[in-house]
């Protein structure tokens, strides 16, 4: 993980998605928190060489309170809260904190966490970056929203053809922002989710990831990253249509006579 712009975008929030934060079958918001608090308490209490750093990930990998939906993909036991405020999560080894980088103990090797960089920094547009940078301001819905190719390129797609116009970060004042964050919200509260272990549009068996099906249809692209459950599909698309026409009226209503070029 890199502390570039779109992993932490600024003070108030950062994402960890790399770094293995949501590998869990229990990846809920209070679980996670309660993760990244104990091994950052943890941390702070062994020496910054290697065989304290050895030391403490021996003891954080006590720490995991739920087994991983992919056996495949590391939960890297330096990923905790790099501010006072708990706000951003992040690496407890990077360079940013102590001055040099104490990375060569990551599963993954220094070279690979300095230069890693997700999907996401080369196929969403600086616009589409910019709109999740300034709705989200928690660490918790960023880093699934942000990660999130499909959900965020196709929601703001049809967002735009709603409104005649490409949504822009400089449209986003109160209320349109918490407008659409609430949207985005459904990434953690969709009232249609699936029950097996599912992180997007991606679920899980025994400990293999798998897709589903290569939806063509954008709403299906949606309620696949929401995690809907098949059974409840049609009626989930028709509530997400709904919804999404009230965001669109909100929208032309606010924007209305406004220079949003
Ligand atoms: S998943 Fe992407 S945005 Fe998130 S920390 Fe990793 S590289 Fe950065
Ligand atoms: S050591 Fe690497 S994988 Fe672990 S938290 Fe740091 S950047 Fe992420």
């Amino acid at each position: 993980m890199e502390m570039g712009k779109l992993c932490h975008p600024d003070g108030r929030k950062s994402c960890g998605a790399c770094c293995g934060l949501y590998n869990y079958l229990d990846h809920s918001r209070e679980a996670l928190r309660r993760l990244l608090r104990l091994r950052t308490r943890l941390f702070k209490r062994y020496p910054l060489d290697p065989e304290g750093l050895r030391a403490y990930r021996q003891r954080a990998q006590m720490l995991h309170h739920s087994p991983p939906l992919s056996k495949e993909i590391y939960r890297c036991d330096f990923l905790g809260f790099v501010d006072e405020e708990e706000r951003r999560v992040g690496c407890l080894l990077h360079p940013s904190l102590w001055g040099e980088d104490l990375r060569d103990v990551s599963p993954y090797g220094r070279k690979l966490c300095a230069g890693h960089l997700c999907l996401s920094h080369t196929y969403l547009s600086e616009a589409e970056k910019g709109v999740v940078i300034r709705v989200l301001d928690d660490w918790y819905l960023y880093g699934l929203v942000i990660t999130d190719l499909d959900f965020v390129r196709e929601s703001l797609r049809i967002l735009a053809d709603g409104i005649g116009h490409a949504v822009k970060p400089q449209h986003l004042e109160p209320p349109l922002r918490d407008a659409l964050r609430r949207f985005f919200s459904f990434k953690e509260h969709w009232p249609f989710k699936d029950s097996r272990p599912r992180l997007g549009k991606y679920w899980f068996s025994e400990g293999e990831y798998r897709l589903d099906h290569p939806w063509d249809d954008p709403w299906d692209r949606i309620l696949g990253c929401l995690e809907t459950a098949p059974s409840l599909w049609e009626e989930a698309k028709v509530y997400l249509k709904h919804y999404m026409g009230k965001l669109i009226e909100t929208f032309l209503r606010t924007l209305e006579g406004k220079d949003v070029v």
